[in-house]
């Protein structure tokens, strides 16, 4: 049945937000809150739950409050409502006295019919004070989660905002979240006293997502290839540290893909820029912290990457969240070592006892989130509320199954260990009872006297936690809503106690070798490490380097080094571009030398049947440094080099190091003008005419033959220059 009150809520849908349909539970939520019931809503990010707070807060006589942690997000919906001609206005602390003034008579006057305020300015006498006087028509708590301090992102003043409110008089309350377990929402409902509200919370379930985990090896190589694999399309790379931020976009740039980066580090109108550029499709890819997202709505974003662990499931979900927006593609791939934990763990260090705790629960949820090999989804869903009984078939676990194990015995093992130490403990300490530990909490608790105690003990820790957390997915224990951590028995787990029967459960996976060795990948020469080359093509290589020196009456250095040799027969480069992005070898090599190297790749290529396309070479950054590049334009400039050592704070050996890196990797470089002046004509051409000659390019060589009438920085400088004139 159709209500005069439905429609005149579609009407005022359209006439000022100009949409003509309610989205899921909207219309039901707007309806509670109209009528002055608390209202609970639990829906996932870009679900739409402003519209349910601004739709009633227009119809409303008087003005809502809307109280909301991000003062940046807070102009932007001013600016929004502002648009559609709602008045709206926001009390913050960025507000000069003035503006705050203007506010204050604009909401007593009730002209306004939203105001944003954060929760610290809610707390200040005089608002209060104010906000006594005025009209008003209900509170919006938005991201509630943050009065939990079971959540990720416990914000203590939140828990203030009860008091205040009832010091405003009887208002109705409308509590929004995008995340919350079943523990921090009876933790909102509890803190807000209403525990009696209407609840509307929505699926979780981003069916057009997909989920993976990779260990984090080899994690730039990835990467790399993962986003080239992409190409022209938007992603999202999240980092933990502002420092990795800007490693990866310059990562990215150097080997050829369209990145910024963006955190809360860099300057406002850099940051604006870079938002922006990602906005408009100028980049593809944008290397964030997780400042970066929030309130953005781009509806085509195609991956998110999570470089690094995340902190909590609930920051897992909201990132690989802003994927797929408009139900189309949506890819998540999440790199992940144990050794992120620890060091996410010692983060933690400093805060104090009870938030440590919990930062450690989130993290270790996370973790087996991770490690284990059952559905993504399924585990998602369940650590939000909900209960699935199938699994997706669409993620990584579901398309690649592990291997399986029969394990009724223990299952009923890890049921009878939560029944006889009376459903009062958490998992670690189920685990330790099963294993038969002598640790000071089962000593006390007497539980080394159960009949259950050490009957586990031929299997691990990691064994039992896994096949805890399975049974709970499976619904045959459930977390204690009361207790944080406590596991009980379900009426599930109670007839399988009576009635047992066959449970299948899924071995981890084994993460244990995924220690990112990132030293090992910044190798400045970027080489693969000669692991991967093809030694039959290598020696191909190299007799064409020799013959291609002879007709050139160069010696064979000057025409490719073996690195890079051994790096071509490692990524098979194929066409000039290809062949220039090998470390080594500048555009200026390629036109001179590189022809017959192509055609003999391309040749080997074909009849080996080999699939080039598949092997990425990582660029280092290493290369191109910001002391690199301003190296190269003061030389074009032709300063001199003492100067530059000056304004570069190096010394003259160091310089001349950073010059030869320069030169050997492919950019020609010109130092006449220096060199000129440091030493005579005839001096040069003994130098050069050795290099010309030589079997190597080795210093130390040349010091043995030419080193007692010419210092070592002469040689080196006569190197750069032979190099670049016939090598680069
Ligand atoms: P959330 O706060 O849940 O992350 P938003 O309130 O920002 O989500 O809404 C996400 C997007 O959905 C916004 O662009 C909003 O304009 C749009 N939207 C919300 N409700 C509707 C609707 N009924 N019809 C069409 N678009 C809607
Ligand atoms: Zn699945």
């Amino acid at each position: 049945m159709i209500t005069e009150q439905d429609t005149l809520l579609k009407e005022k849908l359209k006439e000022v937000f100009g949409y003509s349909q309610f989205r899921g539970n909207q219309e039901s939520i707007i309806q509670s809150i109209s009528a002055d019931h608390n209202t609970f809503v639990i829906m996932p990010t870009g679900a739409g739950k402003s519209l349910c707070y601004q739709l009633p807060a227009v119809m409303k006589p008087g003005t809502a409050i809307v109280i909301s942690p991000l003062i940046a997000l807070m102009k932007n919906q001013v600016d929004q409502l502002n648009v559609l001609n709602v008045k709206a206005q926001f009390l913050n602390s960025t507000l000069s006295k003035a503006e705050i003034t203007k506010v204050r008579r604009d909401v007593l006057s009730g002209e306004t019919k939203l105001l944003y305020v954060a929760p610290e300015s809610l707390t200040k006498e005089e608002n209060i004070a104010f906000l006594q006087k005025a009209n008003i028509s209900f509170v919006a708590i938005d991201e509630a989660h943050c009065i939990s301090e079971w959540g990720h992102d416990f914000r203590p003043e939140y828990r203030k905002i009860k008091t205040i409110i009832d010091n405003l008089g009887n208002l109705p309350i409308i509590a929004l979240t995008a995340t919350a377990t079943p523990k921090v929402q009876t933790d909102i409902q509890r803190n807000l006293q209403m525990e009696e509200a209407a609840l509307y919370k929505s699926s979780f379930n981003r069916k057009n997502l997909y989920y993976e985990i990779r260990p984090k090896i080899d994690t730039k190589k990835q990467l790399i290839k993962y986003v080239k694999a992409h190409k022209g399309k938007s992603g999202i790379v999240y980092c933990l540290s502002r420092k990795k931020v800007e490693e990866i976009a310059q990562l990215l740039l150097v080997n050829d893909i369209k990145a910024l980066p963006y955190h809360a580090g860099l300057d406002s109108h850099i940051r604006m820029a870079n938002q922006d550029a990602f906005l408009n499709e100028d980049v593809d890819v944008i290397v964030a912290t997780i400042a970066f997202g929030m309130g953005i709505d781009k509806p085509d974003v195609r991956f998110v990457i999570h470089y690094d662990t995340p902190k909590s499931l609930e920051g897992y979900y909201q990132e690989t969240g802003r994927a797929g927006r408009d139900g189309l593609e949506g890819n998540c791939v999440m790199f992940y070592s144990y050794d992120d934990i620890i060091k996410l763990d010692k983060f933690n260090k400093d805060k104090q006892v009870t938030e440590r705790e919990n930062a450690k629960h989130l993290l270790q949820e996370m973790a087996s989130y991770a490690e284990s090999s059952v559905c993504r989804r399924r585990q998602l869903l369940h650590y939000f509320g909900e209960h699935v009984n199938q699994d997706c078939g669409f993620c990584d676990n579901c398309l690649k199954p592990r291997e399986k194990f029969e394990a009724q015995e223990h299952v009923m093992m890890a049921i009878q260990a939560a029944l006889q130490t009376n459903q009062r403990f958490d998992m670690a300490h189920l685990s330790d009872v099963l294993r038969g530990l002598e640790n000071q909490y089962v000593i006390s608790y007497g539980h080394n006297k159960l009949p259950i105690y050490g009957k586990g003990a031929a299997k691990d820790g990691a064994y039992w936690n896994s096949v805890i957390r399975q049974i709970l997915l499976h619904d045959f224990l459930e977390k204690d809503i009361e207790n944080y951590g406590v596991l009980k028995v379900s009426e599930k787990g109670m007839d399988f106690t009576e009635n047992p029967y066959p449970v299948t459960l899924a071995r981890d996976h084994d993460f244990s070798t995924a220690a990112d060795d990132e030293d090992n990948e910044n190798d400045p020469s970027g080489h693969p490490a000669g692991k991967a080359c093809d030694p039959v093509l290598f020696e191909l290589l190299k007799a064409l380097q020799r013959k291609v020196a002879k007709e050139k009456k160069l010696p064979p250095y000057a025409v490719f080094q073996e690195p890079s040799l051994e790096e071509m027969a490692t990524t098979y480069p194929t066409s000039k571009e290809d062949l220039s992005r090998i470390n080594g070898v500048g555009m200026g090599k390629v036109e001179k030398f590189g022809r017959p190297f192509i055609e003999l790749i391309g040749k080997y290529v074909d009849e080996n049947d080999i699939a080039t396309a598949t092997e990425v070479v990582v660029k280092s950054t290493a290369n191109k440094s910001k002391a690199k590049i301003s190296i190269i334009q003061q030389i074009d400039r032709k300063v001199n080099l003492e100067d530059i050592t000056e304004a570069l704070d190096l010394s003259m050996a160091d310089l001349i190091r950073e010059i030869e890196h320069i030169c050997y990797s492919g950019t020609r470089l010109n130092l006449d003008y220096y060199i000129d002046n440091l030493m005579d004509e005839e001096r040069q051409d003994e130098i050069y005419d050795y290099f010309m000659t030589a079997e190597t390019d080795n210093i130390q060589a040349a010091v043995q033959m030419l080193g007692d009438d010419y210092s070592e920085e002469e040689l080196r400088l006569i190197r750069i220059k032979f190099l670049s004139e016939v090598a680069n």
